[in-house]
């Protein structure tokens, strides 16, 4: 028997011709290793088929069985379709008989070719989910139904090939245009067949204890579900392995770069802190030693700081900037929008002046200090810098002139793109690093990610906040909700109702803002309603805004523009329209928004409740205020791909996200990863392995 080496082309099989290397080259799978590691998207257990089902309700199901009829119906119309009655096959291969029980109609719609495919004898394994048909011909009703269920004609003769396709856990894959779902899986048995064994080992073992080839061919065919199980966690944990030894190779060049000793002097520190009107949370004073600790190194620091909206991230910020203003050098703080840089100006000119420090802002279109006055008394041009420049991150690439740049701040970092903290490497010496963002990612993606960052967590929010009471109301009544509100607006209090939409849509039965705001405005005849939507000119926002945050309104119809940057501590009441609508983290900003002063808060979240998996969302929410339970929550209900941005993430190649909650995994990848890392003579003795991580692209496979 031919072997067949992973770097070989599919089309030395002897089994695999011109025309499906051709087929396979367009689907990016050229070679051996490439279509073993087209990974099984599912499996299907076929040593024990399920019953044909009598009623409707379960889950998705496997049936095996036999066409006895198909129809064509109504094709060149709308609304066409082809139908196959499949009969029930019974373990004995003896046809179901007489009752209509044992018969189930698969229905494709708009398909008309399926008639060439499927015909009367063909014996078919079908896998989908059973549902009762509720519209089409009459005959239909009531009848169980599978509509477009994956199918695969199974028989006809290939005798040898029994054993692939039935009596066994069967993998199945994404498929490849131009090779059936059968031929596809024919194609990997042979190919693991023939397999040279020694031309798939992995540049690293991951598990000494667990050949790859066994793993290999355990999870295309599996002989019991932990099996699958096991061989797919042993390549996720190789895929996590090699983004760990990439993300651990970038944090050490950084690392291992000439950074400054900063934060020896505390005495603004000590001086801050004794000048604000509060005392820091437990996680703000943590962070902040966690900081000076990383200053005081000769390295560049490298930390990612999380916190939910008002976690007190800037105050963090100014900490960090003061540390290094006493160490002479200049500290930046660059924002995301110039609003926001605007905004971060005022507070620092607030707390920090007092202090003496020279602070400036940058934007694209405004240059500010505080200190300028006193300038043309000045003596020395060294008197003249700013100590702390505040900007949007256009810093970063125009020609501001930093005298002596130590520590840079990022606000936001996911508007940020993780690019910009590359551009800083350019420079000889490097600066601290301190990235804060306000979305919480959950520990398995930062680890993933973002694992050449440390880490500091705001996970305490300041005292004297009220609490926030969130409650899921399905189909609220208005004069319900009404009387709710006129109750609190009367103790003084203010509210946001929001809507998912600006205007009435007809395609959407949802509610609008402009149209509910009309409604409000009567319904609360005693009290002022305002509105507030993107639509909006920037000066009619910031006049509403103002209105309402001098209590001038006593209740905001809004759509999401609130989402940023509005802070009424007064304001302790949200109602959320059709918040099935929302995703998790959106409803998390959203909410936010209240809970800011001494009040006890309310946040409805009102639904038309027909989903079960909306409704599954909105009990996150309120079950818990956490921002990081809700961005795990949401990373296990959507994937990583939705949470974060497939395209921005960089997650778009990794197949295994399906294991992305599995944080032990992810961590005994690190530590493998830090092990080889560190333990030089192991690089040494694997070349091959030294140089793709120096190339940036470790693929261990
Ligand atoms: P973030 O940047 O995380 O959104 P901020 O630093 O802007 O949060 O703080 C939000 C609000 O909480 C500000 O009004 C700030 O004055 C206040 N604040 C920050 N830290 C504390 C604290 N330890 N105790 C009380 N209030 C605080
Ligand atoms: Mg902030």
């Amino acid at each position: 028997m031919q072997l067949l080496r992973a770097s070989d082309p599919l089309i030395s099989a002897d089994f695999i011709s011109a025309k499906d290397q051709l087929a396979y080259d367009s689907a990016g799978l050229s070679t051996v290793a490439d279509l073993l590691a087209r990974i099984p998207k599912r499996y299907e257990d076929r040593r024990a088929f399920d019953a044909f089902p009598l009623q409707v309700g379960g889950g998705s199901c496997c049936l095996r069985g036999r066409v006895v009829d198909t129809q064509v119906r109504g094709f060149g119309g709308k609304g066409g379709f082809f139908e196959a009655i499949v009969e029930e096959i019974t373990g004995d291969g003896v046809g179901g008989g007489v009752f209509d029980s044992n018969k189930i109609t698969c229905r494709w719609f708009n398909m008309p070719w399926m008639k060439n495919a499927l015909a009367a004898g063909h014996e078919l394994v079908l896998y989908g989910k059973p549902k009762e048909a509720t519209r089409g011909l009459k005959e239909h009703l009531g009848r169980i139904v599978m509509d477009h269920p994956d199918y695969e004609i199974v028989g006809e003769g290939e005798h040898e090939s029994i054993s692939i396709h039935l009596e066994r856990i069967v993998p199945v894959y994404k498929g490849v245009s131009g090779i059936v779902q059968r031929r596809l899986r024919e194609h990997v048995f042979g190919v693991l067949e023939q397999l040279d064994a020694s031309s798939i080992e992995s540049v690293y073992d991951v598990d000494a204890s667990y050949p790859r080839l066994e793993a290999l061919r355990e999870v295309h065919f599996p002989e019991s579900e932990e099996q699958a199980q096991a061989a797919r966690r042993y390549f996720a944990l190789e895929e996590f392995f090699a983004l760990q030894l990439s993300v651990l190779w970038k944090r050490a060049r950084y690392r291992d770069a000439t950074g400054r000793e900063l934060g020896k002097k505390t005495a603004l520190l000590t001086e801050f802190y004794h000048s604000l009107p509060f005392d820091l949370t437990g996680a703000q004073k943590r962070s902040v030693k966690e900081i000076i600790a990383d200053m005081r190194t000769p390295y560049p620091m490298s930390r990612m700081l999380q916190g939910d909206v008002g976690s007190g991230k800037t105050f963090v910020a100014m900490c960090a900037m003061l540390l290094a203003v006493d160490s002479g050098v200049q500290a930046v703080l660059m924002a995301p929008t110039q609003i926001l840089a605007e905004q971060h100006y005022l507070t620092f000119v607030k707390w920090l002046e007092p202090l003496g420090i020279r602070i400036s802002l940058r934007t694209g279109s405004r240059q500010q200090d505080n200190f300028l006055s006193s300038a043309e008394e000045a003596e020395s041009e060294s008197i003249l810098s700013p100590q702390m420049i505040i900007g949007t991150h256009a810093l970063l690439y125009d020609a501001v002139e930093f005298t002596d740049l130590g520590l840079v701040v990022i606000d936001e970092q996911h508007k940020f793109g993780v690019g910009q903290r590359a551009a800083l490497i350019k420079q000889g010496v490097l600066p601290d690093v301190l990235v804060m963002t306000a979305t919480p990612i959950p520990r398995s993606l930062t680890l993933t990610m973002y694992g050449d960052l440390d880490v500091s967590l705001l996970d305490e929010r300041p005292a004297g906040r009220g609490e926030i009471n969130t409650g899921i109301r399905v189909k609220p009544k208005v004069t319900d909700i009404s009387k709710f509100l006129k109750a609190e607006l009367s103790k003084g209090r203010q509210a946001y109702l929001v809507y998912p939409l600006v205007e009435q849509s007809d395609r959407l039965k949802v509610g609008a803002a402009t149209v509910e705001y009309e409604k409000w405005v009567k319904r609360l005849s005693k009290f002022s309603v305002g509105l507030l939507h993107g639509k909006m000119s920037g000066e009619e926002k910031d006049e509403v805004m103002t209105k309402f945050r001098d209590g001038e309104l006593h209740v905001l119809v809004a759509t999401t523009v609130i989402e940023v940057g509005v802070d009424v501590p007064n304001a302790n009441i949200m109602i959320i329209d059709h918040a099935e609508r929302f995703g998790l983290a959106q409803l998390h900003q959203l909410r936010g928004r209240i809970g800011r002063g001494e009040h006890k808060s309310y946040c409805v979240l009102a639904t038309d409740g027909k989903s079960p998996d909306a409704l599954e969302k909105l009990e996150v929410l309120a079950g818990t205020s956490d921002g990081f339970k809700i961005a795990e929550a949401d990373l296990r209900m959507r994937g990583p791909g939705d949470v974060l941005g497939t395209q921005q993430s960089g997650l778009a190649d990794l197949k295994f996200v399906e294991f992305l909650a599995d944080i032990p995994l992810i961590t005994e990848a690190r530590k493998l990863a830090e092990k080889v890392l560190i333990d030089d003579p192991l690089l040494e003795k694997n070349p091959r392995l030294l140089k793709l991580i120096e190339d940036g692209d470790v693929q261990v496979g």
